[in-house]
């Protein structure tokens, strides 16, 4: 019998939701590159209720419980004395979301000898340390697809939000003001702009789908070239590097993993090459913008805005400076977290787990690391290595 330890963010202030504002969820089909669903035998909760929080427990207790496992959750993860830190010592499976994400260091895995398996229930699994992961010989698998369609629905709200300045106009009406220049004065149409991803995997592609009928100009760079008829379809410019793309953009959206090739890539020199006034949307991951240059940018006004929902740690201290930086639209992360979202993703990591307990492979789509090497799409899209350098940072936020 296993005893699984998940990690989930707190309850809402006021107690778990005894209502919500609708009544039900579309049914969808398939993903767009007709990956099918998750697909466990069963699910154990109402779609569209509230599972990523502590009292959620992903819809999970039931399905682990009948089968005589045990379940473990806490929101308590960052800090040696955590409850995280004292329950991983005989665990052998890890569920954690990106969004609260249970760092798996070097040295929490050195002190885990039972853990077999750590599944990532969202997309991007860098708060583990995938080099120690491999070679453990430790499975890391994420709900791939769950998220990325919810997280490109994000990017487009962020790109209208800066360029059209949304967010300072909507403070002024809350302040009882009404001074339109003061609002307008940094408010754009998005037509006509050139409009960069980084990366064109499933968010990414998402995001150049959905901005196709905004009128603006549409780049991307990837390790992969689309297909041909993509290119065509979307009028896209294929860039080589990072570097070529950002010099031509009027607005920058990242969509890559966070490994060892991304990280730190917008450092000052990258957000120096960006034409000036330029915005700068980061659903990705925190670590791949540099803290201080993207601050210093907004200040210069070398960026004429920054938004995003990732941060480095997470949760982010305090004094982080992108909580007080000019001209941001940050939230905490939540573009993958929608209830939508949860109920694709509770079912996922209930699919893997079936499939664990029941000897049967987990899809490869699903898999980062198996076998001691990066694998499915672990293969595909990161690099082998660690990105959890400084996640210790993240015991600042309660302290
Ligand atoms: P995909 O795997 O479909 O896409 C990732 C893409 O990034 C791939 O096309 C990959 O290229 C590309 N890539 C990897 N490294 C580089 C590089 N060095 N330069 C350029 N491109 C690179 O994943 P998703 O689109 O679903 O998700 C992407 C990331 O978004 C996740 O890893 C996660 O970090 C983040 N995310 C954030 C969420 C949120 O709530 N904010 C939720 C979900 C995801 P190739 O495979 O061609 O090598």
């Amino acid at each position: 019998m296993s005893k699984v330890l998940c990690v989930l963010y707190d309850d809402p202030v006021d107690g778990y939701p005894k209502s919500y504002p609708r009544n039900d969820l579309p049914k969808l089909k398939n993903y767009p590159n007709g990956q099918t669903m998750p697909t466990p035998s069963a699910i154990d909760f109402e779609p569209g209720v509230l599972l990523g929080c502590v009292s959620g427990e992903l819809g999970l207790r039931k399905f682990l419980e009948d089968r005589g496992h045990s379940l473990v959750v806490t929101s308590d993860k960052d800090g040696a004395n955590s409850a995280f830190d004292r329950e991983l010592a005989d665990a052998e499976i890890v569920i954690s979301q990106p969004f609260w994400p249970a760092y798996l260091t070097e040295e929490r895995i050195a002190k885990a000898p039972n853990l077999k398996l750590a599944i990532t229930a969202g997309i991007g699994s860098d708060h583990v340390d995938l080099q120690a992961a491999m070679e453990g010989n430790i499975t890391v698998a994420e709900v791939t697809f769950c998220n990325s369609i919810s997280v490109s629905e994000h990017v487009l709200m962020m790109i209208l939000s800066l360029v059209r300045n949304y967010i300072p106009s909507y403070q002024q009406v809350v302040a009882g003001g009404w001074n339109i220049a003061d609002c307008v004065t940094r408010s754009y149409d998005l037509e006509g702009m050139q409009v960069g991803t980084v990366a064109a995997g499933r968010i990414g592609l998402a995001v150049l789908r959905r901005l196709k009928p905004f009128d603006v100009g549409l780049h991307y760079t990837d390790r992969h070239r689309l297909p041909v008829e993509t290119e065509r379809e979307l009028n896209l410019t294929y860039h080589p590097s990072v570097e070529d793309m950002v010099r031509v953009c009027d607005v920058v959206t990242i969509n890559c993993p966070l490994h060892p090739q991304t990280e730190n890539l917008f450092d000052e020199a990258m957000i120096g090459r960006m034409k000036r006034g330029a915005f700068l949307v980061n659903t990705a991951r925190g670590k791949i913008c540099n803290r201080d240059a993207v601050a210093r940018a907004l200040e210069s006004g070398q960026l004429a805005g920054y938004a995003g929902d990732v941060w480095f740690p997470q949760p982010a201290p305090k004094d982080h400076p992108w909580r007080s930086m000019s001209h941001h639209g940050m939230t905490p992360h939540i573009s993958g977290s929608s209830l939508s979202a949860q109920t694709r993703y509770a079912a996922g990591t209930r699919e893997i787990l079936e499939c664990w307990f029941d000897g049967r492979p987990i899809r490869d789509e699903y898999l980062i690391v198996a076998g001691g090497r990066l694998a499915g799409a672990g293969a595909h899209s990161y690099s082998p290595g660690d990105a959890t350098k400084g996640s210790d940072e993240a015991a600042r936020f309660r302290g």
